[in-house]
């Protein structure tokens, strides 16, 4: 009798533990960029081991400015509100758009903070993707996160998956995410659709220090030219980010610096003096020339233990200014899924549920709106951006887009 009350209890002891026992423990994550960052810190507040994994030998003042929208700014304070606190600091807090010729003259001036405020209650933000990268680094323990980790690989069986680096090191984890970008070494293994795909539009773009009178600390500009657009954003501690977009069927990039610059040079030959300037002043070795590319939207992105997270998964054109809020969508969504499900399978299959149709939505208009920026005269797009908000799209599915709350979504 005794001996059948012990193995009865030692068999639920088991059960107990087994279902006490968390779905994963160890998570890799491969890329330090915003999605990858933003996801360690949202999986390490359920109590998972979190590991990063970065090709960057280190973080170096790079990458562009890009605004935040309302529904990345939810998904971050959910994730972490003094991220969005330390976005506001750094940032700026745009109170308005205008729109100009590329002759100079204004057509048109937006309001956006008191509009964005009162219909989506959050402001919209701009930054340079450095910044906004050290303030996510900046919540995480640095020794999660390895420097110097070019992830060439992975393998994965029923009970865990091995991640191999360039400099040979490989490690083990329960669940591996690929947060690495346009050019995805994870989703190259996991589905294998080969190179991103040319949407139509070469840009350039540069962050610098400029002290000019041509944009003031509280705005954003949008010029239109000849099937050119230039951006022009402030990103905090009086740097400014510019970018011009050309529609082009060229995609080719120039054998140096200096060339890249005498090309964009070139595009804004008959542009007013002081946008002309703004290029001229630049280093050429800081201008970031590059075709814009996305790639087609994916059926699935979960295999095994095995997901994709941000542009790995659906990277898009950049006319809406999506792709990093988003990517803090998914961040948010992924973590919310391992914390509701009791299997590995449950958590991504949720995941991809909640994730999948939005994306696609967004990055088919994400394209759209690229494409027909360019198809008008500039009274014309000023007028379609003013109506529309801040992008040549519906308004109906900007409200869509920037309500997104995600604690809403369960
Ligand atoms: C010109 C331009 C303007 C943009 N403007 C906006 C905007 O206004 N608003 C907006 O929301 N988004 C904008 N975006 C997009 C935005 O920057 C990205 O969509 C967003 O950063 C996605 O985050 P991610 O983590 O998926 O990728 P990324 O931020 O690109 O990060 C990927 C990381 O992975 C690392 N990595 C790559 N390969 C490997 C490897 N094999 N092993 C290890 N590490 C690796 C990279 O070094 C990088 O740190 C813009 C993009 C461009 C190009």
């Amino acid at each position: 009798m005794a001996r059948i009350w012990r193995f009865e209890s030692d068999f639920m002891k088991t059960q107990i533990e087994k279902l006490s026992k968390p779905i994963i423990e160890k998570v890799a994550i491969v890329g330090a960029g915003l999605g990858g960052l933003a996801t360690a810190i949202a999986l390490r507040k359920q109590g998972f081991d979190i590991h990063v994994y970065e090709k960057a030998q280190e973080f170096r003042p790079a990458g562009a400015g890009l605004t935040i929208a309302p529904n990345g700014l939810n998904c971050l304070a959910v994730i972490e509100q003094s991220i969005v606190e330390d976005l506001k600091r750094s940032g700026c807090d745009v109170r308005q758009g205008i729109f100009k010729k590329m002759t100079g003259e204004t057509i048109a001036i937006n309001p956006i903070r008191s509009r964005y405020l009162e219909k989506y209650g959050q402001p919209f933000l701009t930054i340079w993707w450095w910044r906004l990268q050290q303030i996510l680094a900046s919540k995480l323990p640095p020794e999660i996160i390895h420097l110097n980790h070019r992830c060439v690989g992975f393998e994965q069986n029923d009970n865990g998956v091995e991640i191999y680096f360039e400099n040979g090191k490989k490690v083990y984890a329960d669940l591996l995410v690929g947060a690495d970008g346009l050019n995805s070494v994870v989703r190259e293994k996991l589905i294998g659709d080969g190179k991103p795909h040319y949407v139509g539009s070469m840009i350039w773009r540069a962050v610098i220090k400029y002290n000019y009178e041509l944009l003031k600390p509280d705005e954003i500009i949008s010029i239109k030219g000849n099937k050119q657009i230039m951006r022009l954003l402030n990103v905090g501690d009086g740097y400014i980010f510019w970018a011009i977009r050309k529609l082009s069927s060229d995609f080719s990039v120039s054998d140096s610096a200096t060339l890249a610059k005498s090309r964009v040079l070139n595009e804004v030959a008959e542009w007013e003096e002081s946008l002309r300037g703004l290029v001229d002043a630049t280093e050429a070795e800081q201008i970031l020339e590059g075709p814009i590319c996305d790639r087609p939207p994916l059926a699935h992105w979960s295999k095994g233990r095995v997901t994709l997270l941000g542009d790995a998964a659906h990277p898009m054109a950049t006319s809406i200014g999506q792709g990093a809020s988003t990517t803090f969508e998914d961040a948010y969504e992924l973590a919310q899924c391992f914390s509701q499900s009791s299997s590995i399978e449950e958590a991504l299959s949720s995941y991809e549920k909640r994730r999948i149709d939005r994306t696609q939505i967004i990055q088919t208009r994400s394209a759209l709106a690229d494409m027909r920026s360019y198809e008008t005269d500039s009274e014309t797009f000023s007028r379609q951006t003013q109506e529309q908000s801040q992008t040549p799209t519906g308004e109906e599915f900007l409200d869509w887009l920037y309500n997104y709350k995600p604690f809403m979504t369960a």
